[in-house]
């Protein structure tokens, strides 16, 4: 388990449901659910009917943007012109205005996307001059996307009569200057979250997700997905009543729809089941999202901006209640693993430390660890997009082992898929291991490694990248079809 899980269990054993000053609701809207004009609109009746009393509404960008941006910057640094993809962003945002906003109040917003498309614009003319692009710039490119959102949300629920105010999240979520990925400063964020937003506590705050800054002020964000964090900080530091993750699905289902037709809402999740999903690939709400609001008992809701009627899933620090031995399934795919394999590993103390410390500073985060019990092999399961650098960084540590063969080689291997099994049930219930082995070896699906958390929460498996649908539906049959 990564750092999230580590924080979140501390957490949870800190201080459970203290709910002081009490301030509102906290909701926010997905990229999904902000598409395009039909959906922003929908999005846009949610807010107003759940802001009605005040509160803070947190917007991603739309969806799609955050990738087009990139590819704009990737394209300039690569020395290709910009300007259609800027052209692209633009079409999309002035669409929007033209769609939702009534003429009159059209020009000034118009403007204002004028004036930060011209800033995206320059600031990607200097990327194709310099012909790079640092992680630093490339943090400032993709604010764009949802300072564009929230300069339009915010004026749409102005005109629908409410009093709304618009708040740059680059004041609120103070961060380390980790490019990409930012370390939030809890202390500092919550310090200044409290000193902005709460005298604003009757309007409708409109904050854009995912970007914060530095103490100096240079743009920073949160990892992909990261909106769901911003509004989990600022939710935490106002103590507020409940938070809304508005999203394109009922809620966190058994397992990810797109693959599992059978899969269906789970109404109630316990905050470290919903961790366990999410840290496994149910994309639906980001992994960090439960770290700040578990110590302040603060409920989320994941509900569909496209089906505001659904209940949609809760999640407490109370369990599913369900009967099933497993909660959900979760998955991820553009996985690789590396087998680090030799004779000379046999007792030699530390190898493990001395492989998990060269790729923790080479900062790969790495999913699943499972060591033979000959010690002859340790295999490390890592995003592909990390495994040149995890290799680059083994290479280095070991190169002593390389060399006098005490290490035979690194075995690299792409195209995998993690799939966890997750639930609360898990812990104590023997024979769940043997009915998921059971599952797939009746329908020869192959695993290729295979770790269970210490918490009993989770199962999980490597397997073919080919193989996960197929995975994901035997698993969803063997354990949670009706
Ligand atoms: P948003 O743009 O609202 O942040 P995301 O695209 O990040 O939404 O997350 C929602 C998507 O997550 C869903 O459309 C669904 O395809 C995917 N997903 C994957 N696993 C699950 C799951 N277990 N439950 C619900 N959705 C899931
Ligand atoms: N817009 C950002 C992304 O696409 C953040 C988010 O949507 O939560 O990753
Ligand atoms: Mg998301």
């Amino acid at each position: 388990m990564d750092s999230a899980g580590e924080t979140l269990t501390a957490a949870l054993g800190r201080v459970r449901g203290r709910r002081d000053a009490v301030s509102g609701r906290v909701v926010k809207f997905g990229g999904s659910s902000l598409a395009d004009s039909e959906r922003v609109q929908q999005a846009m009746h949610v807010a107003q009917e759940r802001l009605a009393a005040g509160g803070v509404a947190v917007f991603s960008a739309m969806g799609g943007t955050t990738d087009v941006l990139i590819d704009a910057a990737q394209a300039a640094a690569a020395g290709s012109d910009p300007r259609a993809a800027v052209e692209e962003v633009r079409a999309r945002h002035v669409g929007v205005v033209r769609d939702l906003c009534p003429p009159r109040a059209q020009a000034t917003i118009l403007t204002t996307l004028q004036l930060l498309l011209a800033e995206l614009d320059e600031i990607l003319h200097g990327v194709s001059l310099l012909r790079e692009c640092s992680p630093r710039t490339l943090d400032l490119v993709m604010s764009f996307g949802e300072r564009l959102m929230t300069a339009i949300a915010s004026r749409l629920l102005t005109d629908r009569g409410m009093e709304t105010r618009l708040v740059d999240a680059r004041e609120l979520i103070l961060t380390d200057s980790r490019h990409g990925n930012a370390a939030v400063q809890f202390e500092a964020t919550y310090g200044r979250v409290r000193e902005v937003l709460q005298p604003l506590a009757r309007a409708a705050c409109v904050v854009p997700g995912f970007i914060g800054a530095t103490a100096e002020g240079v743009t920073t964000t949160l990892g992909r997905d990261g909106s769901d964090y911003t509004a989990s900080l600022i939710a935490a530091a106002l103590h507020a009543d409940d938070l809304e993750i508005w999203t394109d699905v009922d809620g966190v289902m058994s397992a990810d729809p797109r693959y599992v037709p059978a899969a269906f809402v789970i109404s109630q999740l316990s905050y470290q089941e919903a961790m366990e999903m999410s840290y496994f690939g149910a994309r639906v709400i980001h992994p960090y999202t439960m770290v700040p609001v578990v110590e302040r008992g603060i409920p989320i809701r994941i509900r569909n901006t496209l089906r505001p009627r659904q209940p949609g899933t809760r999640v407490t620090d109370q369990p599913s209640g369900s009967e099933r031995a497993i909660t959900g399934i979760a998955s991820v795919d553009s996985i690789a693993l590396i087998n680090v394999e030799g004779g000379g590993m046999l007792g030699a103390r530390g190898t493990a430390a001395r492989v998990l410390g060269a790729l923790a500073q080479a900062a790969v985060n790495v999913m699943m660890i499972s060591q033979a019990s000959s010690e002859h092999s340790i295999c490390l399961v890592l995003d592909a997009a990390e495994a040149d650098t995890a290799l680059a960084a083994l290479r280095s540590e070991l190169a002593l082992e390389l060399e006098t063969r005490r290490i035979d080689t690194f075995d690299l291997r792409r195209n995998l898929a993690v799939v966890a099994i997750i639930g609360e049930n898990m812990r104590g219930t023997p024979g769940i291991a043997g009915k998921l082995f059971a599952a797939l070896g009746a329908h020869r699906i192959n695993v290729l490694a295979i770790a269970q958390g210490s918490s009993e929460r989770n199962i999980s498996l490597v397997l073919e990248a080919g193989d996960e649908r197929r995975a994901l539906q035997v698993i969803h049959a063997a354990f949670l079809d009706p």
